[in-house]
């Protein structure tokens, strides 16, 4: 299992994320990432998604004993022309219908060959790619790609490479030797119908603030910016403190739930940088530095991401660096 940590281990914090995971293997998507986790004392196999994105980054990898996805025939060249103090382990990239990153499969074998008789390669070349659809239950596509895929690499030896976390929750057949679960690790959903708790999942990430201030406003008061809000009775609002500074969604309408001392309240007018409002009619209890929670524990991720018109993925890495880290350890 290669563990995808990119991304700042989706937003948990990468070597904290690596040093947490009993991972075979960690893939990253750039060089930079797989730096600081060798630096950090990581010591699995790490893969670059992508390869690399210059040759000059090809000793480097040798020398931190990176490996390499490569995907497109100019990184072919740059290893044919690399003379690595050691060769590298080489993922090979098969676009099977993504049509992002890969080679296409009617080129595949003659690449292999090449990396084949590469010396700066490794003899045990591996085969990868990626799923584009897997998160559409209903969906054929990555019946297609996984056709396309055994076309691609039949007959060719090296360990097999495809599930993302929607395949190995929902696409057995995609599993092969090594899966690269992301978002599931960090117990989110990667499915667009349904949430963390359907899939057993419990999410690792819980952001959370406090209430800096209530206050008691009179019908028809709008509330925050544009006033898009307005109180249809007298009310206390009450006011978080975290907005689209923390990498809470700008876009997160009135309506959208926040668990105030473990209870669903609603978020009303728009988010603002560092604050947003709160509708506290139905939390008479509710008392300045009550905390409020704006996702994780209780209160799926994905539901905020539905109702901001995002995906979970965009809120876990979207937490800005001024958001406190607590690792509070797991209770088994
Ligand atoms: C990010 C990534 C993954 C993990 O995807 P999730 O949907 O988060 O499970 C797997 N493979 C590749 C190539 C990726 O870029």
């Amino acid at each position: 299992m290669a563990a995808a940590v990119k991304a700042e281990g989706y937003g948990h914090g990468l070597v904290r994320v690596a040093r947490a995971l009993d991972a075979d293997a960690f893939a990253v998507a750039c060089i930079e990432e797989a730096l600081t986790l060798r630096e950090a004392g990581i010591d699995r196999p790490i893969l670059l998604l992508e390869g690399v994105f210059e040759a000059e980054e090809l000793a480097s990898c040798a020398r931190h004993d990176l490996d390499i996805a490569v995907h497109h025939p100019e990184q072919v060249r740059m290893l044919e022309c690399a003379r690595p103090e050691q060769p590298l382990r080489v993922w090979l990239k098969i676009d099977t219908g993504m049509h992002r990153l890969g080679l296409k499969p009617e080129t595949v074998s003659t690449a292999w060959q090449q990396l084949h008789d590469c010396p700066a390669v490794r003899s045990d070349i591996g085969l990868m790619s990626h799923l584009a659809r897997a998160d559409e239950r209903a969906c054929d596509y990555t019946v297609r790609q996984l056709e396309t895929f055994a076309a691609a690499a039949a007959g060719l030896p090296g360990e097999r490479s495809l599930a993302n976390s929607a395949g190995i929750l929902s696409w057995p057949q995609t599993h092969f030797d090594w899966v690269r679960p992301g978002i599931m690790l960090y117990g989110a959903s990667p499915f667009v119908d349904s949430l963390a708790p359907d899939e057993d999942l419990r999410p690792v990430m819980t952001l959370s603030t406090r209430l800096i201030a209530i206050n008691r406003l009179r019908k028809d008061e709008p509330v925050g910016y544009g006033g898009t809000w307005t109180c249809p009775e007298d009310m206390d609002v009450g006011v978080a403190a975290a907005g689209y500074g923390d990498g809470y969604p700008r876009h997160a309408p009135s309506g959208t739930p926040v668990l105030i001392n473990g209870r669903e309240a609603t978020l009303i007018g728009r988010v603002s940088m560092d604050m947003i409002t709160l509708d506290l009619r139905r939390h008479p209890e509710a008392r300045i530095g009550d905390p409020v929670v704006l996702w994780g524990e209780g209160l799926p991720v994905e539901r905020i991401a539905q109702l901001a018109d995002t995906i979970s993925y965009t809120l876990l890495c979207g937490v800005t660096a001024r958001v406190k880290r607590e690792v509070i350890p797991a209770d088994g």
